[in-house]
Formats: C-alpha cells, structure tokens, sequence
C-alpha cells in the first residue's frame, strides 16, 4: 500500500511540476501508472490500495500549494479514470490485459477513450470553476491529454517483463550485429533530433517511420519504452511552440490537437510491434510443433536428424544411442493400442528427465528412439545408457483399471571419436546393428558397436 501511495505521490508531482504555468499538466502518467499498477497485481486493487492511491494525490497537490477543495476534485477525477479503466479491463480476455492478441492495441485504445471521456466529465468543472475557461473546451483538453497519456504509458506497464527476467545489456558492443540491433533506435534519435531542429505543425510526425522500424525490430515492450519516450518529446515539441505561436493561432486548441495526434500517432508503433510479437508467437509455437512428435515431446525424425548431423558437423564426438521398447506389439495385443500409448508417453517422459542440457531424443518411429550424447567419453555414453536402461527397468506405467506395467528396454549404442567423421547414417547404422544384437542376447541389455 505504501508503495502506491508513494508511486502516485512521484508520478502526480511529476505531472504537477512538468506542467506548463497556469495550466493543467501536459503530460500526468499518475492515472495510467495506477490503471496499470492495479491491473498487473491485481491484489493491489483492494480498498486499502485505491485508498493509498487517494493519499498519493492528495499529498501532491496539497505540498505544490493547491487548494483542499480543487485538490479533492482533480483526485476525485483521477480515480475516476483508473477506475473506469480498471473496470473496463477485468472484463477483458487476460491476453488482452498482457496485450498477447493482434488486437489488442485497438482494444486498449477503445479503454483508453472511455477511461479518459469519464475522467474529462469529472475534473473538466476545475478549469471552468478555478480558471474561468470554458467547460467544453476544458473537457477537449482534459480528454486529449489524458488519452495521450494512457495510450502510451499503459502499454510499458502491461508489457513490461518481470524485474527478474529482465537483462540490460552486459556491455554495447561495436559489432556488425551489433550495429544493426541498434540501427532503428539510432535512426529515432536521429529522426527525432532533425524534428527537433526543422520547425513546423508537422515536424513531431518526423520519427514515425524509425518507430516503425523498431517495432518491426524489437520487443512489445521495448517498442512502447520508445513510443513514450517519442510522445513525452512531442509533449515538450508542443510546450515549445506555446512560446512562438502564429499570432491568430489559439493556444489551447493547437495543445489539444497536437494531443491527440500523439496518442493516434503512437497506435502506429505499437499495433505494429503487437501484432509482431503475436506473430511471433504464433511461429514459435508451430515450429514447436514441427519439431516435437505431439505424443511423446520427442524430437521428430526429421528435426532429430538435422540437428544431430548440424552438431557433427560442427564438433568432432559424439555417441549415438537407439532404443527399441521390449516385445511393445505384446501391450497392445494384451491391453490395447491406448494402453499402448499410454507406455511410450510413460517411457519418453522417464527419458526426457534423465537427459542432460544438450543431449538430442528423437522418435524415429513408433517405438523406437535415438539419443545424441554431445562431446561424450565412451565411459560416460556407456554409464548413461545402462542408467537410462535401469530407470525404464525401475519405472512401472500406470495403465487403465489400476493395472502397472514394468516394460524394458534394449539400447544400442555407437560411438564418434572426430578423428575419422562418419555420417550421422553411418553411426545410426551401427548402433541399430548394436540394438538388434541387445535383442538377439535376451533384451533390456546395453551393447556397443565394436570400435
Ligand atoms: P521387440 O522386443 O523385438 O522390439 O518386440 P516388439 O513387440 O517391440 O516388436 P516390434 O518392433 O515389431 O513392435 C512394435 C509395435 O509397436 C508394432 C506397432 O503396432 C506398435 N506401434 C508403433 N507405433 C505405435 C504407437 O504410436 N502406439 C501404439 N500403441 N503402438 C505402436
Ligand atoms: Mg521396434
Ligand atoms: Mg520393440
């Protein structure tokens, strides 16, 4: 509770001192922080946390000097807004809430608006009733800024990895790979340098094109880190030009015009790199298919032997294990093809945690395996083998109506020295040459291939 008061307090007195004299804050990320605070822990958003929040507020306002009654109000209005967000949120799919579906950018846009029209109605009176502006022109205002901020400070709370997950880069390195990762944010600084020196109502549009490029390049997160950063500079853009304004130009009107086209402008980025990061999902997962047989989480034949000749290729040793499930054809006949099923997902699962990072299981097909041991001694692959053998020996299946099944296995194992280089055909050749003589010797063995 302490933390979001204290959170709001910095992040309400930052909006306070950032804003320009005799106006309402340009850039407030209090209400967003908030919004995004409670929806990230949701055990935040209990009484006594709205109430922390409520304190946060107020003691801003009241320590920069503002009265009890307008500082009452604008909290009141503030509130509001995570509220309504907050409300608008939880009905949403929990994709939606981490931003994980293509539409989610529109989605929050849509939360986005309402959020900032609720708040508009309650704290627009403040302007009207303290500085004597119109009441229409006050909720325009009042709306665009907050729409501004939400659109882009909620999206880096939402996204933003755990601290424990998080890596900085260790140190910036000046390689070629290097340069190209960093080229879009590079071109953003650049872009946003040359917005910077060219005057005009349209120079804040300049980085739209690297924003662009780094959302095609980089993370959700990382994406919305720079689309705020390219926002709250379009802020300062705007504070700027309040100085040399056209002579008839009004002052607020060009305020809440430029408002708006930063939070429309900062859709752009931020579909574009949440559809991406969608995408990228979605290809993660169907390579993950492809690449894992859907009933044992082996690796396929096919993915096996890419990656077990790509690591010969690449480093000398290696051993090579085949293993064929004991008389199997005789648990289908006794108790059925699912029972069947049921022992090798048993049988895969006790192998998949006996293997160490690196080593390679495929399913070469139906109940036969292969194992890759990378940089192996003969003693090593050996030992494991007769491990592995002894740990299926050990591991009783569960099958259908409390009946345990205790299944075995034979292993044939070859082995690579990098002197001479056989193809990965060669050593599968040998060690099913192996497994058929562990076979022929009475099963549930181990054999070697004759060096
Ligand atoms: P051996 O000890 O000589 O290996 O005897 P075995 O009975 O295991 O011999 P064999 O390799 O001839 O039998 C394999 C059987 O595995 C034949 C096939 O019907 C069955 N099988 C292959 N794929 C699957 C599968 O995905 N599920 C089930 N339930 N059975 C399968
Ligand atoms: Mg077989
Ligand atoms: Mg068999």
């Amino acid at each position: 509770m302490l933390l979001v008061a204290a959170l709001i307090f910095c992040a309400a007195l930052f909006g306070i001192l950032s804003r320009p004299v005799g106006f309402l804050a340009a850039f407030w990320p209090a209400n967003a922080v908030l919004l995004g605070l409670m929806m990230r822990e949701p055990r935040l958003a209990s009484f006594g946390g709205w109430v922390a929040a409520f304190a946060g507020y107020v003691a801003a306002d009241l320590v920069t000097g503002s009265t009890l009654g307008m500082t009452l109000w604008l909290t009141a209005a503030n509130l509001t807004e995570a509220a309504t967000g907050y409300v608008l949120f939880r009905a949403l799919a929990e994709d939606h809430r981490r931003m994980r579906w293509p539409q989610s950018v529109i989605v929050l846009f849509a939360v986005c608006c309402c959020a900032a029209a609720t708040s508009a109605f309650v704290g627009a009176g403040v302007s009207t009733v303290y500085f004597g502006r119109d009441f229409a022109l006050s909720l325009e205002l009042w709306f665009s800024t907050e729409l501004a901020n939400t659109t882009v400070v909620l999206p880096v709370i939402l996204t933003a990895p755990k601290l424990s997950d998080m890596r900085l880069p260790g140190r910036i390195e000046l390689s070629a790979q290097g340069i190209r990762r960093a080229a879009p944010a590079l071109a953003l600084a650049v872009s946003i340098l040359l917005g910077s020196l060219l005057e005009g109502p349209g120079s804040f549009a300049f980085p739209v094109p690297a924003l662009l490029w780094c959302a095609v390049s980089y993370s959700l997160f990382s994406t919305a880190v720079l689309t705020l950063c390219f926002t709250i500079w379009g802020m300062v853009i705007i504070t700027g030009a309040f100085a040399n304004l056209p002579g008839d130009a009004d002052l607020l009107d060009w305020g809440k015009s430029i408002r708006l086209a930063l939070a429309l402008i900062a859709l752009a980025p931020l579909s574009v790199a949440n559809l991406n990061a969608a995408r990228n999902q979605l290809l993660m997962r169907l390579k993950d298919m492809v690449e894992h047989d859907e009933m044992t989480g082996a690796l396929t034949r096919a993915t096996f032997i890419e990656r077990s000749e790509r690591h010969l290729e690449e480093n000398g040793t290696a051993a090579v294990l085949m293993l064929d499930v004991d008389r199997f054809k005789t648990v289908n006949d006794h108790h059925g093809h699912a029972a069947g099923d049921r022992v090798l997902v048993a049988f895969a699962s006790t192998v998949l945690a006996t293997l160490r990072p690196g080593y390679l299981f495929g399913r070469l097909g139906g109940e036969e395996f292969a194992i890759l041991l990378p940089q192996t001694t003969h003693g090593e692959a050996r030992a494991f083998a007769e491990r592995l053998r002894r740990a299926v020996e050990d591991h009783a299946v569960d099958i259908a109506d409390g009946c345990r099944l205790t299944i075995t296995v034979s292993i044939g194992l070859a082995f690579q020295t990098g002197i001479a280089r056989p193809s990965l055909d060669a050593l599968l050749a040998e060690a099913d040459a192996a497994l058929y003589r562990a076979k022929a010797c009475g099963r549930n063995r181990v054999e070697t291939a004759a060096a």
